[in-house]
């Protein structure tokens, strides 16, 4: 389902939508957190957009190893870590392999398994782990990808996440205060599956 060039394009769309997001991305994590999620997110995927454009690759595993180190190395903030364990996750499941649908669906799993490993988010605590969890549980009812049914699912969970109260990251202290508020992990989590959809369709 992924080649290189769409896997390099997933990443140099993600950073459009991301940046044309930044205000929304902002506001989210002004309200939620410390304000800082359009600016890790827009400037950790500037970094990945620049290293695509002096490297080549050979895979889709490469490309998706290349933005995990760099959105660890150059993202401050909890997200660059969890999108660059995610990331990393993938690579590691697509290594050598071409990017079935059945190898895609064990890549998002082990993305999901990572994230959860690394942050200790359950689902419905708010989390972009929400997002991710839902794309997994699509991909195992389904057996043809329909990216744009991808979306949708994306979509539903980030509204979602306005019922949920926050028990995890820098949310987890407003507890109930965060009620009635979108979750910005799972905002830009829903950018990078639209941009996937985008290039894909
Ligand atoms: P920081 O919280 O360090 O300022 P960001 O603002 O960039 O980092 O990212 C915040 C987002 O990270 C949250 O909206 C949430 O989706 C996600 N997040 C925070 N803590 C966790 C966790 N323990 N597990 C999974 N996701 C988390
Ligand atoms: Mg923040
Ligand atoms: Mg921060």
């Amino acid at each position: 389902v992924l080649t290189v060039n769409q896997t390099i394009d997933w990443m140099k769309e993600t950073y459009r939508q991301l940046k044309d997001n930044y205000d929304q991305l902002t506001g989210l994590d002004q309200a939620v957190g410390d304000g800082d999620h359009g600016m890790n997110m827009v400037s950790g995927f500037q970094e990945v957009v620049n290293k695509m454009n002096e490297t080549s690759y050979e895979s889709a595993s490469d490309v998706l190893k290349s933005a995990a180190m760099t959105l660890k190395g150059k993202v401050g903030g909890t997200s660059g870590s969890l999108y660059g364990t995610a990331f990393l996750k993938m690579s590691v499941a697509l290594e050598g392999k071409p990017v079935t649908k059945q190898a895609f669906k064990e890549a998002i799993d082990q993305a999901v398994e990572g994230l959860q490993s690394y942050g200790h988010a359950t689902f419905g605590e708010k989390t972009l782990v929400d997002v991710w969890i839902q794309v997994a549980a699509y991909l195992e009812e389904e057996t043809e990808i329909d990216w744009q049914e991808i979306t949708e699912v994306c979509q539903a969970t980030i509204e979602d996440t306005r019922e949920m109260i926050a028990t995890k990251g820098k949310a987890a202290s407003l507890k109930e205060q965060t009620l009635g508020h979108v979750d910005p992990g799972s905002m830009s989590s829903f950018y990078l599956f639209q941009s996937l959809a985008d290039v894909l369709t």
